[in-house]
């Protein structure tokens, strides 16, 4: 059969089932061969290969027959050039994860890869983060459910997403019968809007209800937006009332939220609420040293003087994402240069990060200083009022944030009463054009970061 005739028999089937159905299920089908009086057709998912198959297999297949001989079956194949567009890269910190397929899950299920390095055995337990990681593992049993959702929040780069992929992990050697989907709430968004651009919230609903155990991490990003709010909140029911395990993250307790639905809230609530705590010396200290053991096989004959470890546990006392970078670019540096990592060779070749994690600049702070220099509320500063003698301090404050903190445009953003991270990249930007056009301004700037950074 020819692409055409499968087109002339597309309108043919189109008559026959209707627009509707035929959007969702016909069309999406791709015609591949026809062999030893099979039809292959290529689906994107295998729920629709299933679905298609039970419900238009015979009338396709009486419909190929007036047009070819010898068909005797249909077959649906799934594959993968045909599944959903990929989400769009998450704007947030988060690393770009190294590139495991999707499919490493399930197939044809919803989920966003897995990084290989976040396991179980490379998380380092101590007392910030035992309670998190006794209950990943716990769900990770694959066993009946016995919390249901298991929330976990706690600040950036704490491990929520680590842990959230190591459950991943080991239920897929543990229990591979399980469809295990992992997704950040981002990419639920873009996966539900995308279904209702292409009008397949049906299939949307399906595969999300088929999930044994669903991850949504991040689900703070869903947060005034309504209806994927309410989708979202018709599939943790439906899982739940199914006795489907759930895992949330989230970088606030459930009830601090602003603008999720209280009936979500409350709902969140139900399970098992962890938090993880801020890292202290011994945990950092203990992440760094199994850090080190991962490098000395790529580095093998890199020498460490004693010391070096202790002095950045001590120093960085941020996140983990940020002591990890410091140590991925202090072996780089020491290999290239080929050196001994020693106290002094860190300081210089961290001095950055070093005097990052030192000053310790809060959001909260630079909004204060702010609002204080121009001599209106704080209040003002970070509500709704659009007029320029609130705007642009706040412009300015929000600049002084990107410089002076670690702090995501979102990050940013939420701290100034919700807004959106692109508002926050405006008001950096027309800071940014403003020091160059207007003498006042750029006085004003500087003279706040050298109080701020005093
Ligand atoms: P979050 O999702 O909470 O922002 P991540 O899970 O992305 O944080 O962690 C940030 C980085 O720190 C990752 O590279 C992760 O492997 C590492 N990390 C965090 N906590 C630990 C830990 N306890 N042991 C080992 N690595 C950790
Ligand atoms: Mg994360």
């Amino acid at each position: 059969m020819t692409q055409e005739q499968w087109g002339q028999l597309q309108k043919d089937l189109l008559a026959t089932v209707g627009q509707n159905s035929f959007s969702n299920w016909i069309e999406p089908l791709k015609f591949a061969r026809i062999e030893n009086g099979v039809a292959t057709f290529h689906v994107p998912t295998s729920f629709m290969g299933n679905y298609v198959s039970q419900n238009f297999g015979e009338l396709i297949l009486h419909k190929l027959k007036a047009v070819v001989d010898n068909v005797r079956r249909v077959h649906f194949q799934v594959s993968a050039n045909l599944s959903a567009r990929a989400a769009p890269q998450a704007r947030g910190a988060e690393p770009a994860v190294s590139a495991k397929p999707a499919a490493a899950i399930n197939d044809d299920m919803p989920g966003a890869p897995l990084d290989s390095r976040f396991t179980f055995d490379t998380f380092v337990v101590g007392k910030p983060n035992e309670l998190a990681h006794a209950a990943a593992r716990r769900v990770a049993e694959g066993g009946p459910v016995s919390f249901n959702p298991l929330f976990l929040y706690g600040g950036v780069g704490l491990g929520k997403t680590h842990l959230m992929h190591a459950i991943a992990h080991e239920l897929q050697t543990k229990r591979p019968d399980l469809n295990v989907v992992y997704l950040s709430a981002e990419q639920f968004m873009y996966r539900f809007v995308q279904a209702l651009r292409d009008r397949k919230m049906m299939d949307f609903k399906h595969m999300f209800r088929a999930v044994d155990v669903l991850m949504v991490d991040d689900v703070q990003f869903i947060a005034g937006k309504d209806s994927t709010q309410e989708e979202f909140f018709h599939t943790f029911n439906a899982l739940v009332d199914g006795n489907k395990q759930i895992i949330i993250s989230a970088d606030r307790a459930p009830g601090e939220i602003k603008d999720l639905e209280d009936r979500i809230k409350s709902r969140l609530q139900c399970g098992l609420v962890v938090d993880l705590h801020p890292t202290d010396y011994e945990l950092r200290l203990g992440i760094l040293q199994s850090k080190v053991d991962q490098y000395r096989l790529q580095y093998p004959g890199l020498v460490m003087a004693d010391g070096v470890l202790e002095f950045l546990s001590h120093r960085i006392s941020t996140n983990v994402r940020v002591l990890e970078g410091a140590l991925t670019r202090l072996f780089a540096f020491a290999s290239l240069v080929g050196r001994e990592i020693t106290l002094e060779l860190t300081q210089d070749c961290l001095a950055d990060v070093l005097r990052a994690s030192e000053r310790k600049i809060t959001v909260e702070e630079i909004q204060r200083k702010v609002a204080d220099h121009y001599n209106i509320r704080l209040s003002d500063m970070i509500g709704p009022k659009r007029v320029r003698s609130y705007a642009r301090p706040r412009q300015v404050a929000m600049y002084l944030c990107k410089q002076l903190t670690s702090r995501s445009l979102p990050e940013i953003g939420r701290r100034f009463g919700g807004r959106d991270h692109t508002t926050v990249m405006h008001g950096v930007r027309r800071i940014e054009e403003l020091r160059v056009q207007d003498g006042q301004i750029d006085e004003d700037v500087e003279m706040l970061r050298r109080t701020l950074e005093a």
